[in-house]
């Protein structure tokens, strides 16, 4: 098997379980060396060719493997010679933390910059001005609407942002 000291890191290992789902993950936790079909994989693992299949493709996608066509001259028939490429984890890894945190920078803007309020009985957050249009009253269920404080959320962000920031070494944008 290839690959073997990024697979035993479990960051890597969830990032690849996620990409694959449950019934993929076999395939993609045991990367062989050189090239592989797709139903020399499935025989070896004991799946269905559709699993492998998917798993590849997802891994293809996401430029974590490759594959070359051979056609066979007699039968015409096409075989798929798949190569993993998992160096390419670790870039993955880092652009993925950068949507992250900028998926999150735009959800503590949100949250900083706007007042909400909760109907405690449905559990339903409205927004400052929906809540104003509602008279601050519950749509569903006409309880009166309550002020609610988001500084605890807004708190916890924060930590979350500085410690992506952190990692991934970049300033602020704030
Ligand atoms: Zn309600």
């Amino acid at each position: 098997m290839a690959f073997e000291d990024l697979l035993e890191d479990p960051v890597i290992q969830k990032y690849l379980h996620e990409l694959v789902g449950p019934k993929g993950m076999p395939v993609a936790a045991a990367p062989p060396d050189g090239e592989v079909t797709d139903e020399e994989l499935a025989e070896e693992l004991d799946l269905e060719l559709n699993d492998v299949r998917r798993a590849l493709f997802i891994l293809y996608e996401n430029d974590l493997a490759e594959y070359r066509r051979l056609r066979d001259e007699d039968s015409g028939w096409l075989t798929y010679l798949w190569t993993f490429h998992y160096e390419n984890i670790p870039e993955n890894l880092e652009e993925e933390m950068h949507r992250l945190l900028a998926a999150l920078e735009d959800r503590e803007e949100y949250e900083r910059n706007h007042e909400f309020y909760l109907c405690e009985v449905c559990s339903i957050r409205f927004e400052f001005g929906e809540a104003m249009d509602f008279g601050f009253e519950c749509p569903e269920c006409g309880s009166p609407l309550e002020s609610m404080d988001n500084d605890r959320l807004v708190t916890a962000m924060d930590d979350r942002l500085a410690a992506l920031r952190e990692e991934l070494n970049v300033e602020s944008g704030a």
